[in-house]
């Protein structure tokens, strides 16, 4: 991280802000920005309405279970990476700067929201304050208007709402939301890690009475939602009735259909998406849209509990604990299983993750199903009718309340019409004839939305969220045979080069157009040097310096990550011997149903090794009582589940337990065989044949270059 303090700033820490702050001794480091911070009220009135850039409250992160909720990596990349940054070129600096006009700015509206209520937060003077540095004006190196928004996502602590309802936000990616009921609490999403949520829990309590949590709702199917449950409730409370554990229809499905599959992939392009690899820093990673990539508290995952209680309807009541909620269910939204919650009681509605201060994705970097903005919006505007006309206050899963009827009713219709606008525009374009890079190209904010910053693109962008669209209805094809059928990267690559020349002249031309400005281009045709010559420096280097000076324009974090950590591939590379891991986290698999197990196996079969071969086994799982028959056959290995073979070469008797250590490479089947904890009836070496044709996955595998 780079220290930018001045001398004439760290003089200016001796304000003694302990004095009026209930954050107790922690000096605000920059007092100008304070000021400015407060709506230029200067510190006295932190006093009202403390703002949160300050030294101390960013603490004990941990990486985020994001991306490792499908398998743990995180290093992939040399550590010296940082060194090789280069400041923003003069025309990217004077682009940045020119946002600052272009935008609001002096709307403080949102850093209001995002304070208002505060009550505390967990202070530890004794470790560094990872994000300090978003205190200051923003950089040439970041565009103001993620700048901004990573300053209000640097906010944390324990916020009350309204009577009876808190928040603890800025303690993992995304929020927990507490609601006290008449005898214990109603924890509305569980935080990341189960260290992340105890921490949250830990700061209620310290302000709030201490209650037993009576119930626990996921409000969707993603990690940074359901990951910390174990540090909240117990499995066998919930198992037993005593806690309640509500979710959205097809949540279990939705959580291993998203991970199990492809889990491997979904990881390493999350690492781009999210910059898991970047320092954080200027020049580095400075927020991920949604919130920050870390989580407080003790590292490492919990398990996954079931809910116990499963909201089936569109829309269904339960009163629990005195306290009466209203789900409305948002499925095939932003996660496969999502709901809307309104508390009648308190007039708050709960938007789950359709409605933040972002632009979201329809189709994540990362890697998922395209999502339904249509479907998406029309659930905003049944919320809007539904409980629009009581509702005071608009609280989500991720970023700060609006308060006020007339805001709660804007603010739905504007996202309501943003998800419809990048829709259908783009369907439009799509029956005019246009391929998806054209309409990303022409397709713009919204008419009258341009200047509500909850609508700019931090984490989706208009750009890639119309090529969403334009995939969902019509897939990967323009229609176009010329793109039917393109030749391989590497090859392409080399053809062209061929035709413009050689390497030397095609980067002498781009160095001309890096100069200019035009560093999309640059990025474009530097990609085709890099995979025709993956060893030429030249060629890496200035790839590297176009994708750099991209991410510091970029308003998204997805792109300023994706192209930063680009960036940083091309320079040190990927660090060699990443191992190889078998593409899904333990807790996941440990959920998934036995028939998602296997065709989660299907996809680690090497098909062409398989061959002809044609084995048929019978499996039965003593501590789940599953059974299946699986198939292998042309390669494809299929599975009935509870079926018993008649023609199967063997029975395999085992438990969950034994049989995920193996599949896992925690353990080899030969132990478990040899230990008698895989016990086969028939041919064993059929068994063992089946296994040796499962592959491993390298979690490190190259992105901006040919694969090795
Ligand atoms: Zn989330």
């Amino acid at each position: 991280m780079e220290n930018k303090f001045s001398a004439e700033d760290n003089a200016r820490s001796a304000v003694p802000w302990s004095k009026w702050s209930r954050l107790g001794k922690i000096p605000l480091r920059n007092a100008r920005v304070a000021q400015k911070m407060t709506n230029g009220r200067g510190p006295t009135s932190c006093m009202r309405r403390p703002t949160f850039m300050v030294t101390s409250v960013f603490l004990n992160w941990r990486p985020a279970r994001w991306t490792a909720c499908f398998i743990a990596i995180t290093t992939i990349v040399h550590p010296a990476q940082s060194q090789q940054t280069k400041p923003a070129e003069p025309n990217v600096a004077a682009a940045n700067r020119a946002v600052q006009s272009q935008l609001p700015f002096s709307d403080r509206q949102d850093f209001e929201d995002a304070t208002r209520g505060f009550i505390a937060t967990t202070p530890d003077p004794g470790n560094p304050d990872r994000y300090a540095f978003l205190e200051h004006e923003a950089p040439p190196t970041v565009n103001p208007s993620l700048w901004r928004q990573a300053q209000l996502n640097a906010t944390n602590g324990l916020f009350k709402v309204t009577d009876g309802i808190y928040q603890v936000r800025g303690f993992s990616q995304a929020n927990m939301t507490i609601v006290e009921g008449t005898t214990g609490l109603i924890v509305i999403d569980t935080l990341s890690t189960p260290g992340a949520a105890r921490e949250a829990l830990d700061l209620y309590f310290a302000h709030r009475p201490r209650k037993p949590v009576v119930a626990v709702i996921y409000s969707h199917s993603h990690p940074d939602h359901y990951g910390g449950v174990s540090g909240v409730v117990s499995q066998a409370d919930v198992a037993a009735g005593k806690t309640k554990l509500i979710a959205p229809a097809g949540f279990l499905e939705a959580v291993v259909g998203e991970a199990v599959i492809g889990g491997n992939a979904k990881t390493r392009r999350g690492q781009y998406q999210f910059g898991i690899p970047l320092p954080i820093g200027e020049r580095g990673n400075v927020d991920e849209g949604l919130g920050k990539n870390d989580s407080r508290g003790a590292s490492g995952f919990g398990a996954i509990i079931a809910p116990n209680d499963t909201i089936q309807q569109p829309m269904e009541t339960r009163t629990i604990d005195g306290v009466a909620l209203i789900f409305q269910l948002a499925l095939d939204s932003e996660a496969p299983s999502e709901m809307l919650i309104y508390l009648p009681q308190s007039h708050v509605l709960d938007v789950a993750e359709d409605a933040t201060h972002t632009l979201h994705n329809l189709l994540p970097f990362r890697g998922s199903v395209v999502r339904d903005a249509n479907r998406w919006s029309q659930y905003l505007n049944a919320a809007l009718e539904q409980f629009g006309a009581d509702a005071q206050v608009l609280i989500a899963q991720h970023h700060w309340p609006v308060w006020g009827n007339e805001r709660v009713r804007a603010r739905l219709a504007n996202q309501r019409d943003l998800y419809k606008y990048v829709h259908d525009q783009t369907i439009r374009m799509m029956n005019l004839g246009l391929g998806p890079t054209e309409i990303a190209e022409a397709l713009t904010m919204p008419p009258g939305l341009e200047n509500d910053w909850s609508a700019r693109g931090y984490y989706g962008t208009i750009s890639h969220n119309s090529k969403a669209v334009y995939q969902r209805y019509v897939g990967w094809y323009d229609g176009n045979p010329a793109t039917l059928n393109r030749l391989p990267r590497v090859e392409e690559a080399k053809k062209y080069l061929e035709y413009m020349g050689g390497s030397a002249a095609v980067i002498a031309r781009a160095r001309e157009d890096f100069k200019a400005g035009r560093y999309r281009w640059v990025a474009q045709v530097m990609d085709q040097v890099v995979f025709a010559e993956p060893s030429n420096k030249e060629a890496r280097s200035l790839a590297a310096d176009a994708f750099e000076q991209l991410g510091y324009l970029a308003e998204s974090a997805a792109w300023r990550n994706a192209y930063l950590v680009g960036a940083q591939e091309l320079r040190s590379g990927v660090r060699s011997g990443a191992r190889s891991v078998p593409g899904v986290s333990p807790d996941i698999l440990h959920a998934t149903p036995i028939a998602l197990v296997f065709d989660y196996l299907g996809t680690r079969v090497d098909g062409p090794r398989a061959g002809t071969a044609n084995i048929v086994i019978n499996w039965q799982f003593t501590d789940t009582r599953e059974s299946l028959a699986s198939t292998l056959e042309h390669g494809a290995l299929t599975s009935i589940t509870g079926k018993t073979a008649p023609n199967a070469v063997a029975t395999v008797t085992t438990t969950r337990t034994v049989f995920e250590s193996v599949i896992l490479r925690q353990r080899t089947l030969a132990d478990a065989m040899e230990h008698r904890e895989i016990t086969t009836l028939g041919d064993a070496k059929a068994v063992s044949d089946l296994f040796a044709l499962l592959v491993d996955f390298e979690a490190g595998f190259p992105v901006v270059e040919p694969g090795r």
